[in-house]
């Protein structure tokens, strides 16, 4: 075994949410201790990384350790964390660097979390297949009433792309809006959906959506626990108003940490790691699923059901390619590497409907280099404005997001740079409260926090057109109107330095098509039939957006109808 050289070490390596620094502890030759100083990655679906490198990497005392299935980019920061560390410690970079690197061509650490051995067959009342919000939610509200649940969720963690969105839900009457006077309705906020979505929307479904979106945050309120931050709402783009209650502490953790906690609570079988692969059907009624779990093939019946709460199709580029050429392998995408349409898949063979596939969103403040979602680029509903190379506006920012999207693309580089000063961060604190996507979007010179010439110079945007852009936007400031772009919500100086600017892209982060379903959440065939046994919710569903999705409106969808697909099996 490899004798190192004992001392205390630091590395730092790069995940998927940015720096990941570690600290490693080396006694008598060995690596005894990791030690995670900082990092941002995201909870719960990072979980596993962290409870199997590290520790593969002390036992084997080496970085040449395998990665986990569904947390590969957590995995490698760690790798790179500890690899950085030795470095530090005299060993050889170029030999670490091999092992890093032959590392990737391990087979990957499957997290199964199977409470019995594998048995061939087994029987559930529901069958649930996918571990986001909307699979949560289905399997607590069927289980109350009674249900024998399974969840089966291919990813080594549930969450899904639930825990990568920026953690706000669109509740007209919650307590922030109250607490800020805020007049809101469901009626003012499905128009705002309609407008948004150009009026394609399933219009039936979006009803059902705004009149039990307050009842449905209740709900997480009062039965699963899910805490609010109590004066906080994001104004997302499109929205009349500022509609989007905030989940305390970051992004959706809270959502799916109470979600998880209280399914478990009930008694639904989660069983991670396994992967849905075929529909199990007897006379055109679904019966059951089969799945793959560490190389056994397992078969899961449900008497009263399926519900499929795969998600989108994203990650899929064969499919988003298919559906809609623009979005090819150009393009990034924000999701995690689970939401590849294999619900779309699976249906598809049944013979099931389809809505909406071309229509597929790109979120626009995305990091260029990886696709992955900007949290500190949230400091845009905060009041950044978005310049480009010369130094111009040239969108709304709180426009839609297709529409930011397509004029970040038209600009010079197919990039945009957000812009904000102390005034706009002390609104939410984007860039204090995301360090380790700081310290990494620095890394990849995609952000710069400085004095105005500094910033500008380093970004090599136009610095007179910048000042004069920032001069008439505080005027308007001032005056309370953007003349320009009419922006909406409230207008907030960009004055008082140090600046910050950061360069941004769309990504691919929603599909707005799937399956179609009616109203109770029953899957349809090509001749609009219900195929028995058959459900759906989340992501997977098409139509309820129309063109477009408004921020903030995901995850109302899948918890409605999450809730609400359980309910309705149960009848
Ligand atoms: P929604 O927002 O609709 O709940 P999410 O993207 O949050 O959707 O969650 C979908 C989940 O489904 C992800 O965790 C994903 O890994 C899981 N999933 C996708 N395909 C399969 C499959 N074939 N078998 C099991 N789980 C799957």
């Amino acid at each position: 075994m490899k004798i190192y050289k004992d001392g205390s070490f630091k590395g730092i390596g790069i995940g998927y949410a940015g720096e990941i620094e570690a600290l490693i502890t080396i006694v008598q030759g060995k690596i005894k201790s990791i030690e995670f100083l900082s990092h941002n990655e995201t909870p719960v679906i990072s979980e596993p990384a962290f409870n199997h490198v590290p520790s593969n990497i002390i036992e084997k005392n080496t970085i040449m350790v395998p990665n986990v299935k569904g947390c590969s980019m957590s995995s490698r920061g760690i790798k790179e964390a500890v690899m950085n560390a030795l470095i530090l410690s005299g060993e050889n970079k170029e030999e670490l660097f091999k092992e890093f690197k032959n590392s990737e061509n391990l087979d990957k650490i499957v997290v199964s979390k199977n409470k019995s051995k594998f048995k061939p067959v087994e029987n559930f009342d529901i069958v649930i297949i996918g571990g986001g919000g909307a699979g949560l939610s289905a399997a607590i509200s069927a289980s109350n009433l009674g249900a024998k649940v399974v969840l089966l969720e291919k990813m080594a963690a549930v969450g899904g792309n639930t825990l990568v969105s920026m953690g706000g839900i669109n509740i007209p009457g919650s307590d922030a809006q109250k607490s800020k006077k805020i007049e809101d309705s469901p009626e003012l906020y499905y128009n705002d959906a309609l407008v948004g979505g150009d009026g394609e929307n399933n219009k039936e479904l979006f009803k059902i959506l705004s009149e039990n979106a307050l009842d449905t945050y209740n709900w997480l309120k009062e039965e699963i626990g899910v805490e609010f931050k109590k004066d906080e709402l994001i104004h997302f783009g499109g929205h009349t108003v500022p509609r989007a209650a905030v989940f305390k502490g970051k992004y959706a953790v809270e959502l799916i940490s109470k979600l998880k906690e209280k399914a478990e609570n009930l008694g639904v079988d989660i069983r991670t790691g396994v992967e849905a692969k075929e529909i199990i059907t007897k006379d055109k009624e679904v019966l059951g699923i089969k799945a793959t779990t560490e190389g056994n093939i397992v078969e899961f019946f449900g008497s009263k059901g399926v519900i499929f709460a795969t998600g989108g199709f994203s990650g899929n580029i064969e499919m988003r390619k298919k559906y809609n050429p623009e979005l090819d392998e150009r393009y990034k995408t924000t999701n995690q590497s689970g939401i590849t349409g294999d619900g779309h898949l699976m249906c598809e063979k049944l013979g099931v409907d389809f809505v909406h596939m071309s229509y597929i969103q790109t979120f626009p403040i995305a990091n260029p280099l990886t696709g992955a979602l900007s949290h500190v680029g949230g400091s845009r509903f905060d009041g950044a404005i978005l310049v480009n190379k010369s130094g111009k506006r040239f969108v709304e920012e709180l426009e839609r997001r297709d529409v930011v999207s397509q004029a970040i693309l038209a600009q010079d580089g197919g990039v945009g740079y957000l812009v904000w000063a102390q005034e706009v961060e002390a609104v939410a604190n984007r860039t204090t409260d995301n360090k380790a996507e700081v310290n990494s979007l620095i890394r990849s010179n995609l952000f710069i926090e400085g004095n105005i010439e500094e910033c500008s110079k380093k970004m090599d945007i136009n610095l007179t057109t910048l000042k004069d852009t920032l001069n008439i936007y505080n005027s308007y400031v001032e005056n309370g109107k953007d003349q320009e772009f009419n922006r909406r919500g409230n207008l907030i100086n960009i004055k008082k330095g140090p600046f910050y600017i950061q360069t941004v892209a769309p990504a691919v982060h929603h599909t707005m098509g799937g399956i179609r379903i009616n109203n109770e959440n029953e899957v349809l065939d090509i001749e609009g039939n219900i195929i028995k046994g058959l459900y759906a919710a989340g992501e997977i569903v098409g139509g309820i957006h129309g063109t477009n999705r408004l921020g903030g409106n995901a995850i109302t969808d899948i918890l409605v109808f999450g809730k609400r697909t359980g309910e309705k099996i149960m009848k």
